[in-house]
């Protein structure tokens, strides 16, 4: 057995594919925001990122910086364990009770990622249902098919927002069997909402349970920041509100709330969240820092210029007639439609315009979808705006992309 072989030959498939993914070496800068250096064979550059998850730029709030100094500083580095051996501090408890407030659930539970969470929550709760069926968008991220597949449970996948397709599934199966609905609020590729009343309307109907994954809209939707089905109304009527606190919060974690048996059941049976060290003590002082500042005023300030900055960026992009695909959301995907032109295309603007944007090629979107994804935050100002416009004019014309029909 040739095993370095065997990896490098892994590899090569993938570059055949057009698929390599290579990182780009960048350096976050407190007070640049959204700017950052590029680390390149030639030299260092600043660059301004727009498509950063750390969507409100809370990633360098200084009440947020100031609490995980604070926290490091009296707790130390590490959280010394699992939760159950001596890592639970008074700040994963503290945040919890914050969580569990914020989405109006009776209790929440910490993971050490948004990830984990989604695996470690599905999978648990599916198997403790006697014979559940999980009924699952097709567009759910990777961690809630994790999740789903590890359960080991039956599933139906049933075709994006498509409550018809949702509903004949639902009612082929008895009454009386054990069914979980998994969807989330935003999808972070077309940047379209779930259809949350609805899903519940049928999950009431065919006695289901619902788990909402509203990773891309905590912190930035909703009075509160609670997210979509906060905004609309419905957080009571969805069972379990998964989170993240590394994205809209800008710091690190994923969570999960609902009902206190739910939650203490996933406590206590989950692995993933059992057998590994919980969240260092200074990124759960910051995430609680960030969630109580987004419940606030100024969490409203910042969601409404957020979305005023998404809204002008599409229709800047549509009047120059860039294929700008249709998002109900902060989400500003812009078509390309090709995986080679669409590396080319990011390239391009890092390269000549100190502009990154990551390639979005299959299999994280389909064949012939390739996309650019943008995400405007409340720190993009109309000038900096302005030189991604001209960018995006210039490359769209040299590498004769299509334009908007
Ligand atoms: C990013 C993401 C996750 C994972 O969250 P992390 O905190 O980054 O691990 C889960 N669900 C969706 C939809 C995501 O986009």
């Amino acid at each position: 057995m040739d095993y370095r072989r065997v990896f490098e030959d892994a590899i090569a498939r993938i570059k055949a594919e057009g698929r390599y993914r290579i990182f780009a070496d960048l350096q976050r800068q407190v007070g640049r925001f959204p700017r950052a250096l590029h680390h390149r064979p030639d030299g260092v550059r600043e660059v301004t990122i727009w498509c950063s998850n750390d969507y409100l730029g809370m990633g360098q709030h200084p009440a947020v910086l100031a609490a995980a100094r604070e926290a490091l500083e009296s707790y130390g580095a590490g959280a010394g364990g699992t939760r159950n051996i001596s890592g639970t501090t008074h700040l994963h408890v503290l945040l919890e009770q914050e969580l569990a407030r914020l989405h109006r659930k009776e209790a929440a539970l910490l993971f050490t990622s948004g990830y984990v969470a989604n695996e470690a929550a599905i999978s648990t709760i599916a198997r403790l249902l006697p014979d559940c069926v999980i009924f699952s968008d097709e567009l759910n991220h990777a961690s809630m098919i994790a999740g789903v597949r590890s359960s080991r449970c039956e599933k139906k996948i049933f075709r994006h927002n498509d409550l018809e397709h949702l509903e004949r599934l639902l009612a082929e199966q008895p009454r009386e069997r054990a069914k979980l609905i998994v969807f989330e609020s935003v999808y972070s590729m077309d940047g379209d909402f779930g259809p949350i009343e609805a899903v519940c309307d049928l999950a009431e109907k065919y006695n289901a349970m619902t788990y909402l994954d509203e990773v891309h809209a905590v912190g930035m939707y909703g009075e509160h920041g609670a997210g979509v089905a906060e905004q609309w109304g419905l957080m009571e009527r969805v069972d379990v509100i998964q989170g993240t606190l590394a994205k809209a919060y800008g710091c690190q974690g994923g969570y999960i709330a609902g009902a206190e048996a739910v939650v203490d059941a996933v406590r206590s049976y989950a692995s993933g969240f059992i057998f590994t060290t919980s969240l260092t003590p200074a990124t759960v002082g910051a995430a609680l820092a960030s969630v109580r500042l987004l419940a606030g005023p100024e969490g409203r300030e910042l969601r409404a210029r957020h979305q005023e900055r998404a809204a002008t960026l599409k229709r800047r992009l549509a009047a120059e007639g860039l294929p700008v695909m249709p998002s109900e959301t902060h989400i500003v995907p812009v078509l390309v439609g090709d995986p080679v032109r669409c590396k080319q295309a990011s390239d391009m603007l890092l390269d000549e315009f100190n502009i990154y944007i990551q390639p979005i090629n299959f299999p994280t979107v389909p064949r012939g979808t390739e996309r650019l994804r943008i995400t405007p935050t409340p720190w993009h100002d109309d000038a900096t705006m302005d030189q991604l416009v001209e960018a995006l004019v210039r490359v769209w014309q040299r590498l004769e992309i299509p334009r908007a029909a």
